[in-house]
């Protein structure tokens, strides 16, 4: 008896190995294949053929008597695989791997769901690979921020029990770029030391997800408490540690494996299908060849218009890009605003797609592309469509678009260093929201405040004067760009507070000025608007990270800037994603020397034509005396600004900085009286 199942087990042992040679004999004709789709610029995938395929093994294993269900799940994996490896040669190709070991992040320990997912990914390449645990998605991502890790696995959704939201929120407040995405099938097994009876049990750990997907398997046991653990892999490792018999994990088989556990149960989830879904972040973007498919990511930020997301919706359905997942997040600062997240069906390489974003730019207050990456999910062909053919893109018109620009403007347009803040991009005047504030409407906005925040007591004096006679916005610079280093350099972040105070006691949104690329996210933390002053307005280190950021920006012009040199300095922070850039003329250096600077009313018709984006003049640092202030206010109204920003202090004489040119609050009160009338 014993001599014959030794004899079975040879016999099957041979089999499998036969299966070996068979799945290496067809991995060689797969290379084969991949340097010939390479050449051409045919697409890697075709579906058509997939599924031709699995028909024909299907019947043929029926005939042979084998489940169909098996066979199904197995060709996927084997065409699956196939397709991957076809990738990472095309992408090798193009981008040689760089020598070494490739360092992947992901969450847990070694036999955690996120290091399977790793190793799914990455075991098809041909590179050297070392996975490296984090305990927490934050730690992860900065380590990839750093360049302590090449990449991390970060998971993002699950089919049972919807979208992981920290992750989300933290691809949104971190600089970094998607460049793929793994699904891994999630089987849940019970595991302990030895293969104990289930009623033996009394302690089940595992991560608190995990055992939410398993309530209907849980709740059927008696006398058996469940804890939560910070991941599966960790609670398996605590059973095989304590070696206590009553005790068991949640966890993978490969779990199991590593951690020399015995399954006693498996397939425990309420759901029999149950997938996660990882994406790869990575410092910098990749940029795949055309013939694969990919998903492209995004987040945005709509603006406050009538059926905004619908026509950023509409933008993709016009240009026929497939979205795939639509999510929304809290936005930050903003509440019962809304950030979107969206996936959609193409490569950023490719022109539809380049056009669809650009439009879609035109169309948000925030907008950034966190990449295009190897699509894992795949869409089944598209079913032919009937009813009239589709329009072309180029001819479907945008929902609200209307044409302001008149053609000689147009033809000016093209020649122009800037294309998103463009007139031809975007007709309409863009609104830029502040709290209750609306800049670049028909109402003027008034910004006041003192130049430098001094004392507590000074902030909030002017920020009362500012309520109480009608202004909108409080300024107040805390980081002061002065001419002499020996001047009075500003209160800093202790300034911030008191001025973020002071805007809160009278319920008025603040402004301060940000002179250092490395302190825009904490100063967009407090300040409800960023102001980048004269001085920086070619700081293109600046530009960029208030780019990133999703807070308005005012950008002054440049004492010695031209018009162009200025709308193109805007366009460097519209580029980086941030759509709500105000513009401030402040007056240019020119051989007059009776006022400070010279305020060039000029540039704010001449601006508006070429540009969507809002315009706010500020007297006070052109005249450099309070006495000319008020009636240039008038005039900066009366050539088409939305608004003006003066500055004020309740005791000018006595003022740190800039003290000739501030309005004490009796003027300030007669300058809104002549203003608001
Ligand atoms: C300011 O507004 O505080 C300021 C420093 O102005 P500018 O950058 O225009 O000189
Ligand atoms: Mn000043």
């Amino acid at each position: 008896m014993a001599g014959e199942l030794g004899d079975l087990r040879r016999k099957l042992d041979e089999v499998d190995d036969r299966i070996i040679e068979a799945l290496a004999q067809r991995q060689e004709f797969v290379n084969e294949v991949a340097e010939r789709k390479a050449a051409s610029a045919g697409a890697l995938r075709d579906m058509l053929r997939e599924q031709d395929s699995l028909t024909r093994l299907v019947g043929k294993a029926r005939d042979a008597k084998i489940d169909s269900y098996f066979v199904t799940q197995l060709f996927r994996e084997i065409f699956d695989h196939s397709v991957r490896r076809q990738q990472g040669q095309l992408t090798a190709r193009q981008q040689p791997a760089a020598e070494g070991t490739l360092v992947v992040g992901y969450h847990g320990i070694e036999g955690s769901y996120s290091h399977l997912a790793a190793i799914k990914h990455f075991g098809p390449r041909d590179v050297e690979l070392a996975c490296r645990g984090f305990n927490g998605f934050r730690d992860m991502l900065e380590a990839v921020q750093a360049g302590d890790v090449g990449c991390a696995v970060l998971p993002i959704e699950n089919t049972t029990a919807g979208t992981i939201n920290s992750a989300y929120d933290l691809l949104s407040k971190m600089n970094l770029a998607l460049i793929g995405e793994e699904i891994l099938r999630v089987e849940h097994c019970l595991l302990a030391v030895e293969q104990v009876p289930l009623g033996r049990i009394r302690r089940i750990y595992s991560h608190p997800e995990a055992l939410t997907q398993c309530s209907e398997f849980l709740s059927r046991l008696e006398h058996c408490r469940q804890e939560s653990f910070v991941d599966t892999a960790g609670a398996a490792r605590k059973v095989r540690d304590e070696q206590d018999l009553a005790q068991a994990a949640i966890a993978s088989e490969d779990a199991a494996r590593i951690y020399g556990l015995h399954i006693i149960k498996r397939d425990l989830a309420n759901q029999r299908e149950n997938y996660t879904r990882f994406v790869v972040v990575a410092k910098e973007p990749v940029s795949y060849a055309a013939q694969i498919p990919c998903k492209t990511s995004l987040i945005f930020a709509t603006r406050h218009e009538e059926g905004a997301l619908l026509a950023c919706l509409g933008i993709l359905g016009t240009h026929h890009l497939n979205l795939t997942k639509l999510e929304s997040r809290p936005r930050p600062n903003n509440p019962w605003e809304y950030l979107f997240y969206v996936d959609f069906e193409g490569n950023i390489g490719q022109e539809p797609v380049q056009k669809a974003l650009r439009e879609l730019s035109a169309r948000t207050s925030f907008f950034k592309v966190l990449g295009s990456y190897p699509a894992r999910t795949t869409s089944r062909p598209a079913e032919p469509r009937s009813g009239p053919a589709p329009r072309e893109a180029d001819e479907a018109p945008l929902p609200e678009e209307r044409p302001v620009v008149s053609a000689s403007v147009r033809e000016l347009l093209e020649q122009k260093p800037y294309k998103l803040a463009s007139r031809a991009q975007r007709g309409e005047d863009t609104l830029v929201h502040v709290g209750s504030v609306t800049i670049g409407g028909t109402r003027p906005v008034i910004i006041a405040g003192p130049c430098a925040v001094e004392s507590p007591e000074q902030i909030m004096a002017c920020a009362h004067a500012v309520k109480d006679h009608g202004g909108d916005i409080l300024r107040g610079g805390c980081f002061k760009p002065r001419t002499s280093p020996y001047s009075f350099q500003g209160l800093g972040y202790d300034g911030l507070d008191m001025l973020a105070e002071a805007g809160q006691a009278v319920g008025l949104p603040i402004i301060t000025e940000v002179i250092h690329p490395s302190d825009v996210e904490r100063v967009a933390r407090k300040s409800d608007i960023l102001q980048i002053g004269a001085r920086n307005m070619q700081n293109y280190a600046l530009l960029k990270e208030v780019g990133r950021v999703d807070r308005p920006v005012l950008l002054k012009r440049g004492m010695v800037a031209t018009i162009d040199e200025w709308l193109a300095a805007a366009e460097y922070i519209l580029v980086q994603g941030n759509q709500q850039v105000i513009l401030c003329e402040r007056g240019i250096r020119t051989f007059e020397t009776a006022t400070r600077n010279t305020l060039d009313l000029s540039a704010v018709p001449v601006a508006r034509e070429l540009v969507h984006l809002p315009i706010i003049v500020d007297p006070s640092h052109a005249c450099g005396t309070w006495r000319w202030v008020v009636p240039m206010s008038r005039a900066a109204l009366a050539a088409g600004a939305h608004g003006v920003m003066i500055e004020i202090h309740p005791d000018p004489d006595k003022a740190r900085s800039d003290g000739p040119q501030s309005l004490t609050f009796a003027r300030f009160e007669e300058l809104m009286g002549q203003l608001r009338r």
